[in-house]
């Protein structure tokens, strides 16, 4: 039986549609070990209508620090999934050391002012290649500040389908590079498939590069909603390991363990 763990969920904290409750029946149902919390939170405030508000964080903690210490059928881990903006490094860091986290994935969404998810109005008329480089650029430059223990679906550009001209190896190997020497894990993020993409972040014919450069991963699924909680999991563990990859990466209080597949 592989370990199952799921560390990317959003409640009604954010924009998810459930209270915490559901995700870990949800979970328990499914005979995941972990199931996490990680709300959308805007190091800048809580103003785009999908983030959490700066005044909900202590009751989100209090709640998801209750419902740890009822459970023990599963470990229920406390996370937030943080925007990465350049220069709000501070900021970011005096939210994350306040509380007492198990680990916090770190996010691009946003290109300058924009976001690159929200719709494919982003794209439209832009050079696709330039949008490419410049997203995972900032991935890496995410990841470079050690604020993060797990980069979230590192190339959410791919969601509305534009794809670069140009061949974008060399992309992913400095994605692979950057992880690797910063010593952050990421994410096989599977609710790509629920998006115009419909496939897995990131690409999985990259997956063996991030492998090859011992980055520690992990499958989430960034359920929006309960009925989501490990979806396409048993897909993305086999991804994984036909990658090369043997063990996974689990988190408590900001630790990093690795568990063998089996
Ligand atoms: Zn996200
Ligand atoms: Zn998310």
């Amino acid at each position: 039986m592989i370990y199952s763990t799921d560390y990317h969920v959003h409640t009604l904290y954010s924009d998810g549609r459930q209270e915490p409750e559901a995700y870990i029946e949800a979970a328990l149902k499914l005979g995941l070990r972990e199931i996490g919390f990680s709300d959308h939170l805007n190091p800048d405030g809580g103003s785009p209508e999908w983030c959490m508000k700066h005044k909900s964080l202590p009751r989100y903690v209090e709640h998801l620090l209750q419902l740890k210490e009822e459970h023990e059928d599963i470990a229920v881990r406390m996370g937030l999934e943080i925007d990465y903006l350049p220069n709000r490094e501070d900021v970011t860091d005096r939210i994350i050391s306040s509380y007492p986290f198990d680990y916090i994935i770190g996010s691009v969404h946003y290109l300058g002012d924009e976001t690159v998810d929200l719709g494919p109005e982003f794209y439209m008329g832009k050079d696709i290649d330039l949008i490419y480089e410049n997203y995972f650029n900032l991935v890496c430059e995410a990841a470079s500040t050690g604020l993060f223990d797990i980069m979230g679906h590192p190339d959410l550009v791919r969601i509305h389908r534009y794809h670069p001209e140009a061949d974008i190896t060399h992309l992913y190997s400095m994605l692979a590079s950057a992880f690797e020497i910063h010593n952050v894990a990421f994410e096989l993020n599977t609710n790509g498939r629920n998006k115009p993409l419909h496939d897995f972040y990131p690409d999985r014919h990259y997956l063996q590069l991030f492998a090859e450069h011992g980055v520690p991963v992990c499958v989430n699924s960034d359920a929006h909603f309960p009925e989501r909680v490990g979806q396409y999991f048993p897909e993305g563990y086999d991804l994984l390991q036909r990658a090369g990859y043997k063990q996974m990466a689990v988190f408590a209080n900001r630790e990093r363990f690795m568990i063998p597949f089996r």
